[in-house]
């Protein structure tokens, strides 16, 4: 386990089943974002952690307790595991909460659910397969068989560490692969006590290791090493790029799940209420930092006032405060260049032209003085406005009104990011041709921020490439074989002609 020096305790990384100390001799500090006091002191890795750790991986991979355990025991042990997320959820979310200042009644919530991704992918594991394909010649044999691919490199954000971690190490251990998960150096504490509750649900050594430091040091080293065999990446669409690219130089594998600027989509014939409730869900549920932020806002001309009016008035109603408190909505941003960056693009858009109808100010969130910015809401904005183009990842929504379909279609989709979009409408065929138009990996009707381990989820455009949840993602932690065996005794043809 990890060490408290002068009552600050000191995590270090987690390899090969044993918490071991950076090679490098240096630790980070993290800070609590509420109360800005120092939650604990983690290991900086740096490429000889991340050589040790892919090295595990790569002895636990080829462990022949790894590799030929059945299908159905590989699915007993993410049962297992699971099943220990459940005893340990409130100490995981409270921990979650310390780190990036998430609302404990959101961390309680996603704990509840966090479970699930491992019982589904526990389900799944005895159902990856192969298919026998049909054959000119039924003298031979063609079959096809899914390969586990060996070490991935887990790469993951600070803003759903757990859920996040999750939605690669549940399908990529399902599928009979070792990893390595590089967490942001905001949020190490949980995927530590994750891979601890692995190695207790009885994953061996080795197969799930966590090295903890920064993306431009251990992130960066995780990614240049020869030995991974696919990288997944959860984060922002400019580091994604760099590690598409040198995934690509090496021709292995990239699952991205990138950054968004996703429409919320208002018609004429909504119910305005709920839609308002989808609003601020969409922009104001954990503070905007989720990639699946509603961050630009469309309203048609007639429910434009009533949508804003309803918008603003519960946005100046919502408590800012300490995230462990059950009544508070609006817990701190995550970190201070954080907090920077979302009050810097909104002076910004102030200078392009946009009116802050509501909020647009820091605040002290009671008086506990951590990174808390007000809920704030953007007018007299349209698309030219890098306030509408780029991601902020903060709670500000920039609202606009439109007037036809085709109109607004155009506006949702001009944009680089295409990870989700809502709609709201009470009109069955315009819900069905909008999900149809909107260019967008997920498109909500009537609701957001639904999610589910069954249901796949794929970035478009800038947003990301390779899909996450479901039964689809088992093909990103995957390689398919395919076998012929000729059956026959009979002498072979011709030699040079192929064969079917
Ligand atoms: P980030 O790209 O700064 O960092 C993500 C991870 O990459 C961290 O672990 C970081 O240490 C590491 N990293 C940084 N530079 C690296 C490098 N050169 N090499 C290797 N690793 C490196 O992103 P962030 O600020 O932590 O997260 C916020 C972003 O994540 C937002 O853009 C958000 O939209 C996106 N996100 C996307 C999804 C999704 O499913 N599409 C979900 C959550 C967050």
């Amino acid at each position: 386990m990890n060490d408290v020096i002068s009552g600050v305790p000191q995590l270090e990384h987690h390899i090969g089943g044993q918490s071991v100390p950076p090679a490098g001799g240096e630790y980070f500090d993290s800070d609590n974002p509420a109360t800005l006091e120092l939650n604990y002191r983690a290991a900086r890795g740096t490429s000889p952690d991340v050589d040790r750790a892919v090295r595990a991986a790569q002895e636990a991979f080829a462990d022949p307790r790894w590799r030929d355990l059945s299908q159905t025991r590989r699915g007993r042990l993410l049962r297992n595991l699971g099943d220990l997320i459940s005893e340990h959820a409130e100490e995981l979310a409270r921990m979650e909460t310390r780190d990036n200042g998430k609302l404990l009644r959101e961390m309680r919530g996603q704990l509840a659910t966090l479970p699930e991704y491992f019982h589904y992918y526990a389900g799944l594991a005895d159902k990856i397969q192969g298919e026998v394909i049909p054959t000119s010649d039924r003298r031979v044999l063609n079959y096809t068989q899914r390969e586990p691919l060996g070490v991935v490199g887990a790469i993951t954000p600070w803003n759903s560490p757990l859920t996040l971690t999750t939605s690669k190490l549940a399908p990529a251990l399902c599928a009979g692969n070792t990893v390595v998960v590089k967490p942001s150096e905001h949020t190490s504490a949980t995927i530590l006590r994750l891979s601890e509750l692995a190695l207790e649900a009885g994953f061996p050594a080795g197969a799930v290791n966590v090295v903890t430091g920064f993306g431009s040091e251990a992130g960066q080293a995780l990614v240049d090493h020869r030995g991974l065999a696919k990288i997944s990446f959860t984060g922002s669409t400019a580091t994604g790029a760099r590690i598409a690219a040198a995934a690509a130089s090496r021709f292995i594998g990239s699952t991205l799940e990138l950054g968004g600027k996703s429409p919320n989509i208002v018609f004429a014939d909504a119910n305005v209420a709920n839609a308002a409730m989808g609003v601020v869900a969409g922009i104001f549920a954990a503070a905007g930092q989720t990639c699946i932020a509603g961050s630009r806002v469309f309203a048609h001309r007639s429910v434009y006032e009533e949508l804003l009016e309803r918008v603003t008035e519960r946005a100046g109603t919502i408590r800012i405060g300490d995230p462990m408190d059950e009544l508070t909505e609006l817990g701190p941003l995550a970190f201070a260049d954080q907090r920077e960056k979302v009050a810097g693009y909104v002076e910004l858009g102030e200078k392009e032209g946009a009116r802050v109808l509501t909020g647009g100010r820091q605040s002290d969130g009671g008086g506990l003085g951590g990174y808390f910015y007000e809920p704030t809401v953007l007018v007299d904005v349209d698309n030219s406005m890098r306030v509408v183009r780029e991601e902020i990842f903060g709670p500000v929504a920039a609202v606009m009104p439109f007037d036809t379909e085709d109109e607004v279609v155009a506006l949702a989709n001009d944009t680089e990011y295409g990870l989700a979009a809502g709609v709201w409408t009470t009109d069955l065929s315009r819900a069905h041709r909008m999900a149809s138009r909107l260019e967008a990996g997920t498109v909500w009707v009537n609701t957001y921020r639904a999610m589910s381990p069954m249901s796949p989820r794929q970035g478009f455009k800038s947003s990301g490439v390779g899909v996450e949840h479901g039964q689809e993602t088992i093909r990103e932690y995957t390689r398919l074989k395919s076998v012929w065996i000729n059956t026959s005794q009979e002498p072979l043809a011709d030699p040079f002609t192929m064969r079917s």
